[in-house]
């Protein structure tokens, strides 16, 4: 089953997510004591975020990658850049453990 999503509000929200990241990564590399970690899980999520305006881009936006059924909604207005639902999400931590 397929959303009929409102693709115009989650191309707005990921795009401020990602200037926003963008605009901090100069910060990343001028100061030395800048948490990796952050750095790392920020560079991860631009990733995500340009996966999901692709996405958006090929109309498969909020279905999810592992089962194909619809993301919930409160899940992507939640976190817009996610692809996959909470089932296939635990199981993928699962799985990465
Ligand atoms: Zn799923």
């Amino acid at each position: 089953m397929k959303h009929s999503l409102d693709l115009k509000h989650f191309e707005q929200k990921l795009r401020e997510q990602r200037d926003e990241i963008a605009s901090r990564i100069p910060e990343h590399q001028n100061l030395e004591e800048v948490d990796q970690d952050i750095a790392e899980s920020e560079e991860r999520l631009l990733e995500k975020i340009a996966t999901a305006l692709e996405r958006i881009a090929g109309g498969s936006y909020g279905q999810c990658l592992g089962c194909d059924r619809a993301i919930p909604l409160a899940r992507l207005e939640a976190k817009p850049s996610v692809s996959l639902c909470l089932d296939c999400q635990a199981r993928k931590e699962q799985e990465e453990k």
